[in-house]
């Protein structure tokens, strides 16, 4: 895509910024902004009015967009810029937890962080509400109007204006429009899907303990099946089995994990193909000990209301049926005028992780196309790139700001790791620290699974309460329930 020409931001917005050079013209670059006359600067220490505030939007406080607001908050904070996070939740919770939090393993409660609080410490407004869409032209974000559980408006549909914007507003389940996904399957996209599938699982869990202890008693199964192999799919899976061993402790005395049979379906030749074949076999074989059925290259059709249908015709009976066969951006995106989309709905970006149309919108984490030059493949949609580029982000908006050339986002493969719950963890790490790839498996791979999240941890909350809290977390973990039920 070619771009050429200078965006500015409006100067008054700028007007006792702390930079040497306000009155210099923005480096940032794109075909559609017109140019404005720089202002006078003023004394740094001068409160500029929100009014002249550099206003600058990011939707979705997810893995990356939260990381990347704290990021802001922190570097540029509320005397010269009006840093504003949309979300359409009002809590956040990092999506990689929420295979814990579908089996009850993990009380989502305990781990997630409300906006309106986290807003306050770091120096950001937090808009509670949904994009509908971008006003390129106005330069303003559409926020869709709110809603109650009946339909009522609370909220009309309103705009916040912007001078930068961020979209990091992840991905959703792509159902590659196989027939009856939506109506019958269960996905894993948000805390609420997850509490949906919970609740569904211990209705079935409570059948089956039922139909056992009556007399006579009725032998009976849950049967879930899960279609994606990949992370996603693996993980709940084996961590489907922790829950059901632990569910007899907790009072449904007659079930057990034998009460489960669990389906794992892959269109690919195996599991886990982002892993090396040696680790994706350890994981399979894995698996199989725990009782899981793993179905690889056998694709599925359609979901009817009781099962699967394979594409040889056969028909895989399910109590629960849950679809995570892949993701895509969300519509709203390939609908915002102008901006380049690829097949999959992710925003097309530049190296610096603008849009590739307009300089002034950056997209980051699932939602965004980042293919570099010189690399095989596009960034993965991962937890590790959304947080890498939450880095870059920050600080391409602060340097265009200041009237600073951008950089450009280099993606540091940290390799992947896979938890099979309690049972075992396996994974490549990359880097020079390991000497190219090294697989790994076991207490280490598990260590530094765990890292991931504190790492998270730190990335929101700073040194001193990540610290804190990731030693609560390992409280809880010791002393409350293994499992929430309710
Ligand atoms: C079960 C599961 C396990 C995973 N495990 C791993 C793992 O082990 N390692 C790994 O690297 N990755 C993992 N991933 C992938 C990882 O979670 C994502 O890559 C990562 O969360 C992407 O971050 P993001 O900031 O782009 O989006 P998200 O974290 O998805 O955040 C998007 C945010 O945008 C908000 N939003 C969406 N639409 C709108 C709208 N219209 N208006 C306002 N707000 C909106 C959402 O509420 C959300 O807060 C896993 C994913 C799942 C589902």
């Amino acid at each position: 895509m070619s771009w050429s020409g200078q965006v500015h931001v409006d100067p008054a917005r700028l007007r006792g910024h702390p930079t040497e050079d306000m009155e210099r013209k923005m480096s940032v670059q794109t075909d559609t902004m017109p140019h404005r006359a720089p202002a006078e600067p003023i004394a740094a220490e001068q409160h500029a009015s929100d009014r002249e505030k550099t206003r600058i939007v990011i939707v979705g406080g997810g893995a990356g967009g939260l990381e990347l607001v704290t990021r802001l908050g922190t570097q540029l904070g509320r005397r010269h810029c009006d840093i504003v996070l949309v979300d359409r939740n009002r809590t956040h919770i990092w999506k990689p937890l929420l295979h814990e939090v579908a089996t009850g393993s993990l009380d989502a409660n305990l781990d997630e962080v409300g906006y309106r609080g986290h807003c306050r410490r770091w120096g950001y407004r937090y808009v509670f509400g949904a994009m509908e869409t971008v006003d390129r032209n106005a330069r303003e974000l559409v926020i869709a109007p709110l809603l109650d559980e009946k339909g009522h408006e609370i909220v009309e549909r309103h705009r916040i204006p912007y001078d930068f914007l961020v979209l990091a507003i992840g991905s959703e389940a792509n159902d590659f429009e196989t027939p009856g996904i939506r109506e019958h399957c269960m996905l894993l996209d948000s805390r609420a899907d997850a509490d949906r599938f919970r609740n569904r699982l211990l209705n079935h869990c409570l059948r089956v303990s039922r139909a056992m202890s009556a007399t006579p008693p009725r032998e009976q199964f849950v049967n879930v099946a899960i279609v994606g192999a990949g992370a996603t799919g693996v993980e709940l899976a084996a961590e489907l089995y922790n829950a059901a061993a632990a569910l007899r402790h907790y009072g449904l005395e007659v079930f057990d994990e034998t009460r489960l049979k669990v389906t794992l379906i892959e269109a690919a030749p195996r599991i886990l193909p982002a892993l090396p074949e040696k680790l994706s076999a350890a994981a399979k074989a894995e698996l199989e000990k725990l009782g899981i059925s793993v179905l690889t290259s056998t694709c599925i059709v359609a979901a009817e209301p009781d099962g699967f249908v394979t594409a040889d015709g056969r028909h895989i009976h399910a109590d629960i049926m849950l679809w995570v066969a892949g993701v895509k951006a969300p519509g709203i995106l390939s609908e915002i005028e102008g901006l380049d989309t690829n097949r999959n709905g992710q925003l097309d970006v530049r190296p610096t992780l603008q849009t590739t149309r307009d300089g002034r919108i950056y997209a980051m984490g699932d939602c965004c196309h980042c293919h570099l030059p010189g690399a095989d493949r596009p960034i993965p949609p991962r937890a590790q790139a959304a947080h890498q580029m939450a880095a870059v982000v920050a600080d391409n908006v602060a340097r265009a700001i200041r009237g600073k050339p951008l950089t450009n986002f280099v993606y540091r493969d940290k390799g992947s790791l896979v938890s099979l719950s309690r049972y075992s963890t396996v994974g490549n790490l990359m880097g020079n620290l390991v000497g190219g790839q090294l697989a790994v498996q076991g207490t280490i791979a598990r260590l530094i699974y765990k890292s991931l999240y504190s790492m998270h941890l730190l990335a929101i909350h700073g040194w001193l309460k990540g610290v804190a809290l990731i030693a609560v977390g390992t409280v809880h973990r010791i002393v409350r329930p293994r499992l929430k039920l309710h």
